[in-house]
């Protein structure tokens, strides 16, 4: 951290000298970032890598980014070799949102500090968390579901039991479904998470459902999930949210098969962790206007502001924001 400080301070053949000695190639007196990713299975995950990438290089920064698979033993091995190559920050989507504290012990014994990236680690000294709403998301999901039935059968469809992220979106739905459900008019007639957000396990947990029940509409917790509910209901349409504003949601929408998702700006998440990270590497602090509690800390934090997408804003939304290629889709 110091040399790369030293090197962005100035460029004096003096503090050249000094980086020289300290590390072996040249390029290693540039700000070093790890960003330790809980896997690349859903569509939004490559774009992110992608985003946090470009802007770490044009910051003139090195990166380096593994992905973990799900699994959390694979990611705390990934980021304790990250460690040993020298990264000044670690960037960390957790695999497991308990799990990954030992990473972040290591991270911490070593003196580097930590972002948290989109979800939560829990119960661990991390230094920033930067986000979403995430609350806001599920509440968005459930209001526009609520708006298409607002008295019935309903079900909802959570994410990986694992990640915080889950929780606080179901926590959001549910702010806007208690009233309804306790004032009789909703009535609550599924409510399972989606181990590893995993899109086959979604579909046959609700086949199963299906079985011997019925629904009046569906809150999945994001694209994924809403995929495999959509195979699963067969030539039943029911009202049904998602969440990523992934090319083959939004041509659901278009067809009339799922009713809604949620945009969140991938470009910003990893500009804005990429902008922190830099920063924090060269030794400056980041600016947060609010904390985060994770069951250990208040985390200072920067959470973004997620948007409600259904047919009537696509054009003005992801397709505006070049989220979407509009040639990608069809009518
Ligand atoms: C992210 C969602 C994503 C899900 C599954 C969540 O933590 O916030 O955008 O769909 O993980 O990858």
């Amino acid at each position: 951290i110091m040399i790369a400080g030293c090197q962005q301070a100035d460029n004096t053949s003096e503090t050249n000298e000094t980086a020289t000695l300290s590390k072996l190639q040249v390029d290693q007196t540039k700000p070093y970032i790890g960003f330790a990713m809980d896997t690349l299975q859903d569509e939004r995950w490559y774009r992110d890598k992608d985003y946090f990438e470009t802007a770490l290089h044009d910051l003139g920064a090195n990166v380096k980014t593994l992905a973990a698979n799900g699994v959390q033993e694979v990611q705390n091995q990934q980021v304790k070799l990250m460690i040993e190559e020298g990264i000044d920050v670690l960037v960390i989507i957790p695999a497991d949102a308990e799990g990954a504290k030992e990473a972040v012990a290591l991270a911490e014994a070593a003196d580097i500090p930590v972002i948290s990236y989109d979800k939560m680690v829990m119960n661990a000294a991390i230094d920033y968390y930067i986000s979403f709403d995430n609350i806001k998301v599920g509440e968005l999901q459930a209001t526009a579901i609520l708006n298409e039935v607002p008295e019935g059968d309903i079900a909802y469809v959570g994410g990986a039991p694992s990640d915080n992220n889950a929780h606080l979106f179901r926590e959001g739905a549910m702010n806007v479904l208690q009233p309804k459900i306790d004032d009789g008019s909703i009535n609550l007639v599924y409510d399972n998470f989606t181990e590893g957000w995993s899109p086959e396990v979604a579909r046959d947990n609700f086949q199963s459902f299906l079985n011997d029940a019925t629904v009046d509409a569906v809150i999945a917790a994001n694209d994924g999930t809403a995929g495999g509910v959509i195979e699963a209901l067969g030539d039943r349409r029911v009202p049904i949210s998602g969440q990523d504003a992934e090319l083959a949601a939004i041509q659901r929408i278009i067809d009339g098969t799922q009713t809604m998702t949620v945009y969140k700006s991938l470009e910003n998440i990893a500009n804005t962790a990429a902008t922190s990270a830099y920063e924090l590497a060269i030794g400056n602090t980041i600016e947060t206007n609010q904390t985060v509690n994770n069951n250990l800390t208040d985390v200072p934090s920067i959470l973004l502001d997620p948007v409600s997408v259904d047919v009537s804003n696509i054009d003005e939304t992801v397709i505006q924001e070049g989220h979407i290629d509009p040639s990608d889709l069809t009518n």
